[in-house]
């Protein structure tokens, strides 16, 4: 993908055409974006190179009796093929499948649209948004915040649903964050520093790898599990809620002594490959944790969770 923005001009004929950087527009369908023949728009590539953006970043203007409105086009092999009237942005990327992603000139406004220029995410944020990313075939989005939430939040945006949040790592903010196909779909790869940027030889080198790979796949809201993890014939553990525990904790060798599982199974201790006393050392294992344990417990929000700043 192409990180940084250059300028397109759009134009009614080739005739008109005096840079490289240009598209056509048909000045009958789209008169009203285009008040005259040419019109000069930042812009951004798709990864595969046949979709591109264009796109004003400032509010709708009237010089001179012209009135030029603000939104994004969308261009495909130099021509234009929807023009969509929105909020100034300042960043606007295209996927491989024309389906668009734009944080506003404001950032705090995540907008994305479908390939034919149709509004299927829009999101506000109270910490500053900013950078965002779109997958290559079109089905992913992903925004940053910068504090107090310091976060990525991922969306499917051809499923139109919040995958959720994912607290960012860093002590510092994501100033970069791009998709990997991987063998079983997408993660979200993000940066301290972009890894291409001209700062990148002037600091710490540890600071232009990637901080954080999170999978495009809901992400629970519910890190703050208490309890225990047992592992029973096999690579899963279940959960045992701290209660439980607390009642046998002296009796776990104790032969027909159980232990009840949050997904409701019953367990004798004594046979249990491995007890972890603490959940968080179950989690951090290479087991993976029961998934009607996981269901049961872990919570999987369906709108945006941010965290917020202390009101004044
Ligand atoms: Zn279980």
């Amino acid at each position: 993908m192409r990180h940084h923005p250059d300028h397109i001009e759009l134009v009614a004929d080739e005739e008109l055409v005096y840079e490289d950087n240009w598209a056509l527009f048909d000045q009958e369908e789209y008169p009203d974006f285009f008040p005259e023949d040419t019109r000069s728009l930042r812009s951004y590539t798709s990864e595969d190179g046949h979709y591109r953006t264009a796109f004003a970043t400032r509010e709708s203007t009237t010089i001179d009796g012209v009135h030029e409105p603000t939104g994004i086009c969308l261009i495909k092999d130099e021509k234009v093929v929807s023009v969509t009237e929105t909020i100034p942005v300042d960043k606007a990327i295209p996927a491989n499948d024309g389906s668009v992603v734009a944080i506003g000139r404001d950032a705090t406004k995540f907008i994305g649209f479908d390939p034919t220029g149709k509004l299927v995410l829009e999101e506000e944020f109270e910490s500053n948004a900013g950078p965002i990313t779109i997958s290559p075939n079109g089905r992913f989005a992903a925004v940053t915040t910068a504090f107090p939430d310091n976060a990525v939040h991922l969306y499917d945006i051809n499923q139109r649903e919040y995958l959720g949040r994912k607290e960012n790592p860093s002590t510092t903010v994501v100033k970069f964050l791009e998709f990997e196909q991987v063998t079983d779909g997408y993660v979200v790869n993000t940066y301290d520093i972009h890894p291409e940027s001209s700062l990148a030889s002037d600091v710490d080198p540890g600071r232009t790898e990637i901080i954080d790979r999170i999978p495009a796949a809901p992400i629970s809201n519910s890190l703050e599990l208490d309890g225990a993890g047992i592992v029973v014939e096999g690579e899963t553990w279940h959960h045992i809620k701290k209660e439980t525990m607390e009642d046998v904790s002296s009796d776990l060798r104790i032969p027909g002594v159980t232990l009840d599982t949050s997904c409701g199974r019953v367990i004798e201790p004594l046979h249990a490959d491995l007890i972890f006393q603490e959940v968080q050392q179950a989690r951090q294992s290479q087991y993976e944790i029961c998934s009607d344990c996981k269901s049961g417990l872990l919570s999987y929000p369906t709108e945006k969770v941010e965290k917020q700043g202390h009101k004044p």
